[in-house]
This record gives C-alpha cells, structure tokens and sequence, in this order.
C-alpha cells in the first residue's frame, strides 16, 4: 500500500509514510471486508459512510502537516483511521463524529490501540469544539458547502485547515488547504478533484 499507492502518487513526508506502514489499517474496516482493507479505494463502514482510500489520508495528513506539539481537531471520526494516523503526528487529536455507532465503536477502538491523545466526541462538528479550542491544524473529513467559517474561528492565527468543499464550477468537490490570517482564510493552493459523503447540517438529521 504505502509504495505502489503512497509513495507512487508522489507522498514524500516520511513520518506520514511511517505512520501509514505502522497502523493495521484492516483493524478500522468492517471484519467482512478485513481482507480488502489495504484496496487502493474506500471501503464502506456502515450506515452510508466510507473509510478514506489510503492516498487521500495520506495526502490529507501530508498538507495538514501537524507538528508533534500540535493540537489537531478532526470533523468525521468515522471508522477512527485517519484520527489514528493524526494521533501518531501530532501532541493532540480532538475529534468529532455525529453517528453515535461510529463515535462508539471507534472510541473502543482507538482505547483498545492504546492512543492516550486522542479526545473523541459525540456531536455536530459544524460547532467545532470550543472548549479545546484553539487548534494548530483543522482536518473536515466529511464535504462542506463553503468554508466552514465556524471551524475557522476555532483555528489559531497561522493555523491550517484542510476541508473537501463542494466545487461551485459544478459538479464534485476539490479539497481546500487554507491558512488563517488576520480572522480570514487565505488559500494556499488549489486543490485535488475528491468524493467525500457530505458534512451533514445537525438540522437536516431530524
Ligand atoms: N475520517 C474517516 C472518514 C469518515 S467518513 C475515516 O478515516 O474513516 C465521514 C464521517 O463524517 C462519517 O462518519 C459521518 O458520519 C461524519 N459526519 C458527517 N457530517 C458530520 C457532522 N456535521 N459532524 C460530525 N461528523 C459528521
């Protein structure tokens, strides 16, 4: 996986490439699927969600770029897989999930692994997480409209923020790397074409 899907595609950041040999990535899937979990695509975990294809971890991990101090907020825990890889980077992961079968089966999970820096939490993410707020590095792993200004807010003066958003081009979505500066985003590139199921609005659930 990390040479012909990682390495091949151009990630070239060591400890993001460490990180992604180390963690047993079939403990995150499904048992039924355990057999496809190194695939070279996402795989579904239940309840119309996916765990990311391991390139888009990677690449995602890889411009968020978290320090080993870190303080890191993830929207879209998910199967807890990219909360894991985060976890091994950075001082501190803060994540959010709003299905309370993924929170829970992936908070069992990642205490059962060991991690001792990763807080998991059981709501919107569009709210963040102020109590912890600040953040050095805000990672969306679920496909915003627009810019989520809220987690912006919640960003450190220099942090970074890595978020699929809708393409208004129309059709799909690009990811988006922005800096915040002086309160507002500043874009620092353009990003790749991807598929992410949508950051659901905490109204649109009832
Ligand atoms: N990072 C995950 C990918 C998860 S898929 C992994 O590595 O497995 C996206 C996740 O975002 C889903 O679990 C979905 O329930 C969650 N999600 C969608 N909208 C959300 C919201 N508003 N707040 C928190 N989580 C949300």
């Amino acid at each position: 996986m990390v040479g012909a899907q990682l390495r091949a595609r151009g990630i070239r950041d060591e400890r993001v490439l460490a990180a992604m040999s180390h963690l047993p990535r079939h403990e995150f899937v499904p048992a039924e699927l355990a057999d496809r979990a190194y695939e070279d695509g996402p795989l579904a975990i239940g309840l119309n969600q996916t765990i990311s294809q391991p390139y888009i971890v990677a690449l995602m991990t890889e411009k968020l770029n978290p320090g080993q101090d870190d303080r890191v907020l993830e929207i879209g825990t998910g199967s807890g897989y990219q909360t894991a890889i985060l976890a091994k980077l950075a001082g501190a992961v803060f994540t959010v999930e709003v299905l309370r079968e993924h929170h829970e089966v992936a908070s069992e999970l990642l205490g059962r692994l060991g991690y001792t820096n990763i807080r998991t939490r059981l709501g919107d993410g569009n709210n963040g997480w102020p109590l912890h707020a600040p953040f050095d590095g805000i990672i969306v792993t679920a496909a915003a409209r627009e810019l989520p200004e809220r987690l912006l807010g919640q960003l450190k003066e220099g942090g970074r923020m890595i978020v699929p958003v809708d393409d208004e081009r129309g059709g799909g979505q690009r990811l988006r790397l922005v800096r915040r500066r002086g309160g507002l985003a500043v874009d620092i590139e353009e990003g790749v074409p991807v598929r992410f199921v949508p950051l659901v609005q905490e109204a649109e659930r009832k």
